[in-house]
């Protein structure tokens, strides 16, 4: 409820963080509308679909479904359906020498597994989880749920006592080091560095505070939408309807207009008490913004991806919906990335079937596979030749591990570059996660969710704090409503 007079709230773009912020001021009674370039809600969150495959274009992995269900029950209103399931096998891993493992849900088939393919004590991934779970407990109240850019968090006694405990944080290590001292097996080390990648780091160089994220997955579990990763902004449009949100599509911001205390978008006659911008910052600043964000946020991007979507013409028994297939020098791997920005010629591979979760993604006896390696962002590379060769090095690494003749079964190809991804969606030179987190200090430097120099202008999305990744992107949304209701008094 609006105290006083009603308010006007324009938000920029309708990615995750888009909607959420648009469904949380409508809910607080501000009359919402959203400016979004492409012709669709949602962002990275998007969807392709030819021939009866269909294929969720951007995230694949779902965690923290509650964050989707506040929004959705924001009003105490159970008028938009969405379901989902935690997954009992959260992903399979292949490495090249034949070793393969599952990583299951349930705590004491998981160390099973470790001990049975890798040789690695139960005593060991139970030390590795119960710090991950740690970790969360420390980081979760202070560096994800609440700006860093005010001094309101520092002075609580739930920050204190977060703070009392850094030590225990890892931020002096990288990921590999610590992983490295806490198991005996390469291949352990490799399976939980990885995690580094969930926000486009580099676990060499990323803190080890990251070693919080396995426990979003074992800790808290791994889910999967009823009806597909696109049905998460599909939930979120509806919801954002019903509450009376505005949205303005194909209709790209070009210039957001400072108009004594409001804003205008473009050259369109009505102004707004408030304007949360959800465009990449770095994007925003050279572009809709440049005038507002004085220091261009030009920064360090995480990594980027290339991404093949394959109808393959039969059915894979031993894969699931989330398989890995590890190369066999992560670091070299990790070089080529962040170092030599391209793509080693034994790339790990990522791949997604959701139709073996979701029956009608795919024709019968046949599996649409969301094909991904970890690529660096768009560095005037040569992507013709990059795309060209990683094709073939990944049909080749994926036809001996499963002793087939992969080529024969692909019947339709669709590709997704980091170029592609910076043109469909602004995020600057195509990072999946906004900035790069590979070091200490960058949960620091991200962009507040407040304009330090314009009333009424804020900020959410995977480029502004606490980062990206689904769930980090609605808690951007909820720190920024959060703000915006403390600065106009809305209760
Ligand atoms: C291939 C891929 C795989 C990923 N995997 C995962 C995963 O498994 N799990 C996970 O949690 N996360 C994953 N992510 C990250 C996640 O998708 C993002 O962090 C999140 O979706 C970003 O949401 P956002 O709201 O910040 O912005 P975006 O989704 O980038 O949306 C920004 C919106 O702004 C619009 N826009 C841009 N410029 C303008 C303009 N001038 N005017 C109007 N509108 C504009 C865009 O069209 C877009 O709709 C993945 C991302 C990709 C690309």
């Amino acid at each position: 409820m609006i105290q006083n007079k009603p308010l006007y709230t324009v938000v920029l773009g309708s990615g995750v963080a888009g909607l959420a912020a648009a469904i949380r001021m409508a809910a607080a009674g501000s009359q919402v509308t959203v400016f979004e370039k492409s012709d669709t809600y949602g962002g990275k969150l998007g969807v392709w679909q030819k021939k009866g495959f269909r294929f969720d274009t951007g995230p694949s992995l779902f965690t923290m479904p509650e964050y989707v269900m506040e929004l959705l029950l924001i009003d105490g209103k159970k008028d938009v359906h969405f379901d989902y399931d935690q997954l009992n096998t959260i992903c399979k891993y292949f490495w090249n020498d034949d070793t393969q493992l599952i990583a299951y849900n349930d705590r004491e088939k998981l160390k099973s597994e470790f001990i049975e393919k890798l040789n690695e004590s139960a005593d060991n991934i139970d030390a590795f989880l119960d710090d991950s779970r740690q970790k969360y407990e420390i980081t979760n109240p202070v560096f994800l749920e609440k700006s860093l850019h005010k001094w309101s968090t520092y002075m609580s006694w739930t920050t204190f006592k977060s703070f009392l405990k850094m030590g225990q944080v890892g931020v002096f290590h990288s990921m590999h080091q610590q992983n490295s001292k806490r198991f005996n097996n390469p291949k352990v080390v490799q399976f939980f560095d990885r995690y580094a990648t969930y926000n486009g780091s580099n676990p060499y160089d990323a803190p080890a505070t990251l070693n919080v994220i396995p426990h979003y997955e074992f800790g808290i579990g791994a889910f999967f939408p009823k009806k597909g990763m696109r049905s998460i902004v599909d939930a979120l449009y509806q919801k954002a309807l019903n509450l009376g949100v505005d949205f303005k599509f194909n209709t790209p911001v070009n210039q957001l207009q400072k108009r004594d205390n409001k804003y205008g978008i473009n050259h369109d006659a009505k102004s707004y008490d408030i304007a949360i911008c959800n465009i990449d910052v770095a994007t925003a600043s050279s572009g809709p913004l440049s005038h507002l964000i004085k220091n261009h946020q030009k920064y360090t991007p995480s990594s980027s991806a290339l991404i093949f979507y394959w109808g393959i013409n039969r059915i894979f028994e031993n894969l699931d919906l989330h398989n890995i297939f590890f190369s066999s020098d992560y670091k070299k791997e990790f070089d080529s990335i962040f170092k030599n920005h391209s793509i080693d010629d034994d790339p790990t591979v990522y791949i997604q079937i959701s139709c073996k979760f979701k029956k009608n993604d795919a024709p019968p006896n046949k599996e649409n596979w969301f094909v991904m390696v970890n690529a660096p962002y768009v560095k005037n590379q040569d992507w013709e030749m990059l795309i060209t060769n990683t094709r073939r090095h990944i049909i080749s690494k994926i036809s001996k591990i499963l002793k087939v003749n992969l080529e024969k079964h692909i019947e339709l190809e669709h590709i997704l570059t980091p170029q592609l991804i910076w043109d469909k969606t602004g995020s600057y030179k195509g990072a999946l996660y906004g900035s790069s987190s590979n070091n200490r200090i960058s949960a620091f430097l991200r962009q507040p969710n407040f304009s330090k120099h314009h009333k009424g202008l804020y900020f959410c999305g995977g480029s502004v704090h606490p980062g990206g990744g689904i769930p980090l992107c609605l808690l951007s949304a909820k720190t920024s409503t959060d703000i915006i209701k403390r600065d106009f008094k809305i209760c």
